[in-house]
């Protein structure tokens, strides 16, 4: 997971002044951009491409910016906390596979809106405070963390699956290839421009793999 700065868009903002019926969640969200052609979808790549850098929010794979492959995510649910249905900060673009991510988060019984402080944010909180990487691409909960926020991280790992096999299997390949680009004296930033998926298991890996290796 990476830190998300997001800025609201100016076509945002115009269209949630459209937005009547406030008081019922679905409605309030079918609403938005009703007037005009394509708005979810442009929502969704303005998010992907200007502050996500084509990586899904959570497991921070790169992904396409079509709706067979992406989706914006209400981080807090729209079932819990109604009023975060139009919350900028509470959109995020996350993949759609159905072994991690948005859809297990979904799964999850939330009761409260409160619930949610439980789960690292990465548009508010940066990720790379709560959690570590193992080089066959495990994350980890990080050292030296409060009471609280170890559970906070693990609960985030829990919640989005971030150890999905799949994902830890393409993260170990990737470290794989880090030890080549280590002998070859690659620039760190050099080998996030040839690489584009999981940028913080890079740079974690990366800036220990002469201990490692
Ligand atoms: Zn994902």
């Amino acid at each position: 997971m990476i830190q998300i700065i997001k800025n609201e868009p100016t076509f945002f903002t115009d269209a949630k002044k459209k937005v009547k019926s406030s008081h019922f969640v679905s409605s309030t969200w079918s609403e938005l951009g009703k007037d005009e052609e394509n708005f979810k979808i442009k929502l969704r790549e303005h998010i992907l491409l200007e502050e996500q850098n084509m990586l899904c929010a959570y497991c921070n794979q790169e992904i396409e910016a079509d709706e067979n492959n992406s989706n914006t995510d209400h981080f807090k649910k729209r079932a819990n906390c109604p009023k975060e249905t139009l919350e900028y900060k509470n959109l995020l673009v996350s993949c759609k596979s159905e072994f991690h991510c948005e859809n297990i988060k979904d799964n999850f019984k939330f009761t409260h809106c409160s619930e949610f402080d439980k789960i690292v944010n990465p548009a508010i909180e940066n990720p790379d405070d709560f959690f570590d990487y193992g080089i066959y691409g495990d994350i980890l909960v990080k050292d030296g963390l409060s009471k609280a926020d170890e559970e906070k991280a693990k609960f985030t790992i829990e919640v989005f699956e971030l150890n999905n096999s799949s994902l830890k299997k393409d993260r170990a390949k990737i470290g794989d290839s880090l030890k080549f680009y280590y002998d070859l004296d690659y620039e760190l930033n050099d080998i996030l421009d040839d690489i584009i998926s999981y940028p913080s298991f890079i740079k974690n890996i990366y800036t220990k793999i002469g201990e490692i290796k």
